[in-house]
């Protein structure tokens, strides 16, 4: 793509580094900010710097917060005993959209993967096995989708606590094996939470 601007060329360029976002589509994007009042461009750049520099991790959680401890950890209400193990943000957001829910998370920040180079210490686990450890943990839920990468991160999270008199389950699969779990409806998310199965079963199943 030829540019009669370095300055159009530049933004174009940062804009084509999101996911999904190919080049021609960011030169669209690009011209409709300028066609738009300057003060949008202002607030779109103000709104991804205060982001980048404000935003904290919940330090029991590890969920995207605006406070050390997010709202949901700090909320007396919640069953602090139940504790649901998930990837991002994304399925805290459609866990509790379900309504069904009223125990913690644990943010695990991705899955082991070692195709990618993802191993445990690149996740939360050990603040998660910690806790554990402090006998604050009765049921954990795993909630990871079905893939090879979220059986596998289970079976090791599983496998970091024996011995410690938890008992663990997994969210009952109306869930599609590999399905996302921020694409299931609200109705089958919160009926597979609520028929969780001992994580034992599900092994034995594989
Ligand atoms: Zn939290």
């Amino acid at each position: 793509m030829e540019f009669s601007s370095k300055l159009l060329e530049n933004a174009v360029y940062e804009m084509s580094q999101l996911p999904g976002i190919g080049k021609r589509t960011a030169l669209r994007l690009v011209l409709h900010l300028l066609k738009q009042p300057k003060e949008q461009s202002v607030r779109l750049s103000n709104a991804i710097q205060v982001l980048r520099s404000d935003i904290k991790f919940c330090t029991s959680c590890h969920n995207i917060s605006d406070v050390a401890l997010c709202e949901i950890c700090g909320n007396n209400k919640r069953d602090k005993s139940l504790v649901c193990v998930v990837e991002d943000i994304r399925d805290v957001m459609a866990i509790e959209n379900t309504g069904q829910y009223r125990g913690l998370y644990h943010v695990l920040g991705g899955k082991i993967s070692p195709m990618e180079g993802i191993g445990p210490q690149d996740l939360t686990i050990g603040s998660l096995v910690e806790k554990a450890k402090n006998g604050e943990i009765k049921e954990l839920i795993f909630a990871l989708s079905s893939t090879m990468e979220g059986d596998t991160t289970n079976f090791y999270i599983y496998k970091q606590l024996e011995g410690m008199n938890i008992k663990t389950s997994t969210i009952a699969r109306g869930i599609a094996v590999g399905d996302e779990l921020e694409y299931a409806d609200e109705i089958t998310l919160g009926r597979s939470i609520m028929n969780r199965i001992p994580f034992e079963n599900s092994i034995k199943a594989l």
